[in-house]
């Protein structure tokens, strides 16, 4: 892929860091695949606001946080990552709820929740991912989702806007979460807010805000998140016990993403990928592990085409052998190699 430079940006008053053609194997957890035009790490939150207002409506953006949950192709990923995990790190109480940024890891939030006293959170130390990240995604574990303990949450618009969206504005289900169509209202206004910045997309002059993609994208930025008072110690404990449990079922010594399949309605993925006898398959350097059939490691020159070819094959298997067709949990972006 040619990674030249069609867009200007205007690049006033920013703070954060720039990196150029940027490999994304050193941000995404399976340690794989294609570069980057751009990776814009903001410096905090009103950088990110000022990154955006600047930011050309026809300009591809991604966010990511850990990247663990995670592919891009090996023909790199056309247009700016917003990488948010370093960036947006404020954590703090406010009364009886935790406000965190996106960029608060899920393992800091379960800690930092049970030394407040707060119990409800330690299912978030299985995740490595960003809180950003398992809002996307609607991250769970151990009869645990985030969703469940959000009371309010703050995006950012394509344009800069920040707003605080109530959960009853999303479609909320297992692994997903999505703006409901036509949801524009919002449940307040952040003080940093000034203005609202008319939508310069040429697309959108033509099209109704409905209809105009990129004009409905919004990032998350933030979540004001409720937990219920409890034992500090029984919360650390379970913390503990949580993290024990995750190493001895996940190859954890191994670059991966996690369950790489959604489990299908009333029956579990591994289990599936199991009984077709599809542990330890292998395409180049990626590898259906041994220890958990719904991981996939690198071990260790893996492609993003290997993971993807590999993914493709498995899938392919079990609608064979069981009639099932699985659904991948991961994100694969980017472009194919030529
Ligand atoms: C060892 C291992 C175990 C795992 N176990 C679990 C588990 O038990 N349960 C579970 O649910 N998941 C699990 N995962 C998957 C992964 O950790 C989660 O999906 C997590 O929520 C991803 O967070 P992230 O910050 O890494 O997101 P990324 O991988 O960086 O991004 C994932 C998606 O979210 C989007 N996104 C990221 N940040 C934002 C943002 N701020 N605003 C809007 N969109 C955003 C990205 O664009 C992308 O589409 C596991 C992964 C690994 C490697």
């Amino acid at each position: 892929m040619n990674m030249s430079e069609p867009t200007q940006f205007r690049a006033e008053g920013l703070r954060g860091e720039m990196l150029r053609d940027e490999p994304m194997s050193r941000h995404v957890s399976w340690r794989a695949g294609g570069v980057a035009q751009r990776v814009y790490q903001p410096a905090d939150l009103a950088d990110l606001q000022t990154f955006l207002r600047q930011t050309p409506m026809d300009e591809p953006l991604l966010a990511v946080g850990l990247g663990s949950n995670l592919l891009v192709r090996d023909g790199g990923f056309r247009g700016t990552v917003l990488l948010l995990v370093g960036a947006l790190t404020e954590l703090r109480r406010e009364d009886d709820l935790i406000y965190a940024q996106a960029g608060v890891a899920g393992a800091k939030l379960a800690r930092f929740a049970a030394t407040n006293h707060l119990c409800g959170a330690e299912f978030f130390v299985g995740i490595p991912g960003t809180l950003g990240g398992m809002l996307a995604m609607n991250a769970g574990c151990y009869g645990g989702e985030t969703w469940q303990k959000v009371v309010r949450v703050q995006v950012l618009t394509r344009t800069g806007e920040l707003l605080e969206r109530a959960p009853q504005e999303y479609e909320i289900s297992y692994r997903h979460a999505a703006l409901r169509q036509g949801s524009r209202d919002t449940v307040g206004r952040s003080p940093l807010v000034r203005e609202r910045l008319p939508c310069t997309s040429s697309r959108n002059r033509l099209a109704s805000p409905v209809t105009c993609r990129r004009c409905s994208e919004e990032f998350f930025v933030g979540a004001w998140l409720k937990f219920e008072p409890g034992d500090i110690e029984v919360a650390r404990q379970q913390i503990k016990a949580l993290m024990e449990k995750r190493s001895a079922s996940q190859p954890l010594q191994l670059p991966n993403c996690g369950s790489v399949f959604r489990n299908p309605p009333g029956s579990h993925a591994a289990k599936l990928i199991e009984s077709c006898g599809l542990k330890g398959k292998r395409i180049g350097g990626a590898e259906v592990s041994e220890k958990h059939a719904n991981f996939i490691v690198n071990t260790g020159e893996a492609t993003a085409t290997d993971i993807e070819n590999l993914i493709d094959e498995v899938r392919a298997a079990v609608l064979r052998q069981t009639g099932v067709e699985l659904h991948t949990e991961v994100k694969i972006v980017g472009e194919y190699k030529s």
